[in-house]
């Protein structure tokens, strides 16, 4: 790998990281909302189911990125970013400029 590869990849491991904590952050905010609806006792039970699922669905999505995240900064220190983690190809680079914590090649995500 060239010293300019690796200052990119230093670069993107950072921006990873900033936006795992973010995400962090995030998932701390909903799980206190989750607690603090309970507690509000809405006197509508559907209410406070509902507003629940919307909480848990956002908490699955950021769980999810998070995950995703957290497994490209894996790959960054193991030096196997941007090889799709299913078939072993190079990423498009096009597709990881979009999207940098894609784990798969085009062909593997849209056939999976
Ligand atoms: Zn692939």
């Amino acid at each position: 790998m060239t010293a300019q590869e690796n200052a990119k990849l230093a670069i993107l491991r950072e921006q990873l990281d900033s936006r795992r904590s973010e995400l962090h952050a995030r998932l701390g905010r909903v799980e206190a909302e989750l607690q603090s609806s309970h507690s509000k006792g809405f006197a509508d039970q559907a209410t406070e189911r509902e507003q629940d699922e919307v909480l848990e669905g956002k908490e699955a999505v950021f769980d999810h990125e998070l995950a995703q995240i957290e497994a490209a900064i894996t790959r960054i220190d193991n030096g196997s970013y941007g090889q799709c983690s299913k078939c072993g190809q190079a990423i498009a680079p096009a597709r990881l400029a979009a999207q940098p914590e894609a784990p798969l090649c085009i062909s593997c995500a849209s056939s999976s």
